[in-house]
């Protein structure tokens, strides 16, 4: 039992299943409806089965998108189907994955037009359904999961419906390990393979990113002939998973290649320059996956939740850093930076809203707390607040990215020969990384001769507006 997906809100509803009577005896409301909110791949699925294993109930599972196949008519039906089939079996867990499919706000205006009725219908069945069952009835938990709770139908979030919410997130250091040696339990594991290291190394990854690591490390340690896993296969592995699986067949043309190597060249030197970022352990231009072209690979030393302000601006000029390249040396920009800077501009909203480094709004916290924050590339729902306020935070978070991005630029107009020639290097050998690496980048910093800790004076710089 992978015990450490196991949280403290669904041991609760462990109890409740097993001994309803306990509850309702004394007059409680068992609760029917939880939701699981996270990002995708944190092993929301396995976290509801893990419930139903561990309170010995039947679970039952169906996917929101799977309605949507479904003919006309027949999603009510299924639904009807579905409870009535679980309460045969009560006490037991249904399951719905997606729930934002059928569960869309009808208000929200989410582009849908016309088609609406059979999801409609669908979500008024689930509702019905809800209602339906209540003191008499022996105990049917429905756990549903979502990754877009913002969207969903507000009717959904009512007491006695979906009232109780569990945030499922990726895990940090410590889940990472406990989920590690689960999986490397499975395969032959060579002596000296440090797992805390590569749960150190793999910041972001989730549940499912992790298994699939353990796997195409042990895929790679039997191409090539061995007996075990080793921490060369590891290291090979993470590679995979963080860019996608490697795509040689996609080749870029030289022009492509050539900003490419310049924008993840850009990235490396402002990283090394700037406090605040991991150490750049690789630079590639060779494709990997659909989304990345090239990648900088930066390896943090450890889980860092607790950044200053200053190391934020780093890591938010770091991120303008590819698009800085392109700016001096193309003198202009492609999509590929479109990325970065919704990353950079969603750092710089957190250091206003969530973090209390703002000057203008003082320590006052604007966003509202957890919801969005971790989504990942949502919006941050912010505190109802002035239309002045609003105003203000934008004008500050526009400051913090265009004074990142002219200190990006100016990095990288102080250091073009260095830029010009460590691309040129890229370029060539598509891969650059370790000693060889560093010693490029370390020529950044010609104050400090090889020192490997860096100290940044901020240059304050007036702001463009
Ligand atoms: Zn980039």
């Amino acid at each position: 039992m992978e015990t450490y997906w196991y949280k403290t809100e669904l041991e609760e509803i462990v109890e409740f299943l097993k001994s309803p009577q306990r509850f309702t005896e004394i007059g409680a409301k068992i609760p029917k409806g939880v939701l699981l909110v996270g990002p995708p791949g944190t092993g929301k699925t396995l976290m509801a089965k893990a419930v139903a294993g561990e309170a010995g109930v039947p679970f039952f599972s169906i996917s929101g998108s799977e309605f949507v196949e479904l003919f006309v008519g027949t999603g009510a039906a299924r639904v009807r189907d579905l409870f009535e089939q679980a309460k045969k079996k009560a006490p037991c867990i249904i399951f719905i994955d997606e729930l934002d499919a059928i569960g869309k706000s009808r208000a929200g205006g989410n582009g849908f037009v016309g088609g609406n009725d059979e999801r409609e219908q669908t979500l008024n069945q689930l509702l019905t359904e809800m209602d339906g069952f209540g003191a008499g009835d022996a105990t049917v938990t429905v756990l549903a999961a979502t990754n877009r709770p913002e969207t969903l139908d507000p009717a959904l979030l009512r007491p006695g419906r979906f009232d109780r919410q569990v945030l499922v997130d990726r895990p940090d250091l410590t889940g990472r390990l406990a989920i590690l040696e689960i999986y490397a339990k499975k395969v032959k594991l060579g002596d000296n393979v440090d797992l805390k290291a590569i749960a150190t190394r793999t910041p972001g990854f989730a549940g499912a990113d992790l298994a699939n690591l353990v796997n195409e490390a042990a895929l790679l340690a039997a191409r090539r002939d061995s007996k075990v896993v080793e921490t060369q296969d590891f290291a090979e592995a993470i590679e995979r998973v963080v860019a996608g699986l490697e795509k040689k067949s996609r080749v870029l043309n030289e022009k492509e290649k050539k900003i490419v190597a310049y924008h993840e060249v850009g990235h490396a030197l402002v990283g090394a320059k700037m406090s605040g970022t991991d150490q750049v352990e690789k630079i590639s231009i060779v494709p990997r996956g659909m989304a990345a072209l090239g990648y900088t690979l930066q390896v943090p030393t450890e889980d860092r939740f607790l950044l200053n302000e200053d190391e934020l601006k780093g890591q938010i000029a770091t991120l303008l850093g590819g698009r800085a390249a392109e700016e001096v040396i193309f003198g202009s920009i492609t999509t590929g930076a479109s990325n970065d800077l919704q990353r950079a501009t969603d750092l710089a909203e957190q250091m206003v809203t969530s973090y209390d480094m703002s000057e203008v709004l003082g320590p006052l916290a604007y966003d509202k707390g957890q919801q969005n924050n971790f989504l990942g590339g949502g919006m941050n729902a912010r505190r109802a607040v002035s239309d002045e306020t609003a105003k203000e935070i934008d004008k500050e978070v526009k400051g913090i990215v265009e004074t990142a991005h002219q200190e990006a630029l100016s990095i990288l107009k102080e250091n073009k020969e260095l830029l010009e020639t460590i691309s040129e290097q890229l370029l060539e050998k598509e891969v650059i990384e370790g000693n060889g690496l560093r010693e490029m980048l370390a020529k950044v910093h010609p104050e400090l001769e090889g020192q490997t800790e860096q100290h940044v004076q901020e240059t304050e710089e007036p702001l463009a507006v």
